[in-house]
């Protein structure tokens, strides 16, 4: 079996994508025979760490909360986001981590199915479209496709419910959020979308890969609200907990 030395997160991620490249049967997050190709790229070991989080959560933005005792986040209390509720499937951390990363920067579009398909644990809400968090064009094409767009389009085609695409893009290019306070994220994202299209009174599903402040979801559920949507609920892979 083909065995690698991880040396630094960024030469093993660059290692794996090779190795994806030309061992398509390696597990792309660990790198060993996947021994479950049928269902899912990835190895049985890893794919049973991929394990949907059942903690204490805030119930408006799932945030991931130290104790049972409370229901609600401390910056959901200070201000109602504009979305009613952020739904995730697990915590942005080790093997989920991981996959969503070889996704986003190592091109590994093959992933985005398997992935796609453990948000429907989730109990899904009776909406009228899902809208993906738009790339601006300059990023989308440096990478080649956007994330969101991958899942939000899974997630339509197997729920039966209209993929809006193009309603919201992001028409300001804005500094990569990573190492900005929450507050600075704010600052960064706003006013970056625009809404094109008619959403009055649509309940809508707005779909991202991570939420971690949740400044990007907030800023988009605003703009859609702003345009008539009568709800807007985020969907997200993964949230970064942060306690
Ligand atoms: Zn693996
Ligand atoms: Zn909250």
């Amino acid at each position: 079996m083909w065995q690698m030395r991880i040396t630094s997160p960024v030469r093993h991620a660059l290692i794996i994508k090779l190795a994806g490249l030309f061992f398509p049967t390696l597990c792309p997050v660990c790198g060993k025979n996947s021994d479950l190709l049928n269902e899912s790229p990835f190895c049985s070991g890893c794919w049973s760490l991929m394990a949907r989080y059942s903690g204490p959560h805030c119930r408006v933005c799932s945030l991931p909360l130290p104790s049972e005792y409370a229901s609600v986040c401390g910056t959901c209390l200070k201000e109602k986001p504009p979305f009613s509720r952020a739904m995730t499937f697990g915590v942005y951390e080790g093997v989920l981590a991981e996959a969503i990363h070889q996704l986003k920067f190592y091109g590994q579009r093959r992933l985005a199915q398997p992935l796609g398909e453990l948000l429907f644990t989730l109990d899904f809400p009776a909406v009228d479209g899902i809208v993906p968090v738009p790339l601006h064009r300059r990023n989308l094409r440096k990478r080649g496709f956007n994330q969101s767009l991958l899942l939000a389009r899974i997630l339509s085609g197997k729920l039966g419910v209209p993929l809006f695409m193009d309603i919201l893009t992001k028409t300001r290019l804005t500094p990569p959020q990573v190492g900005l306070s929450a507050k600075e994220r704010v600052m960064n994202i706003r006013n970056a979308f625009v809404v094109n299209g008619h959403i009055r009174n649509l309940r809508l599903l707005l779909v991202d890969d991570v939420m971690t402040t949740g400044a990007t979801v907030s800023e988009c559920a605003k703009q859609l609200r702003k345009a008539g949507a009568k709800e807007v609920i985020a969907l997200t892979l993964a949230r970064a907990g942060m306690f």
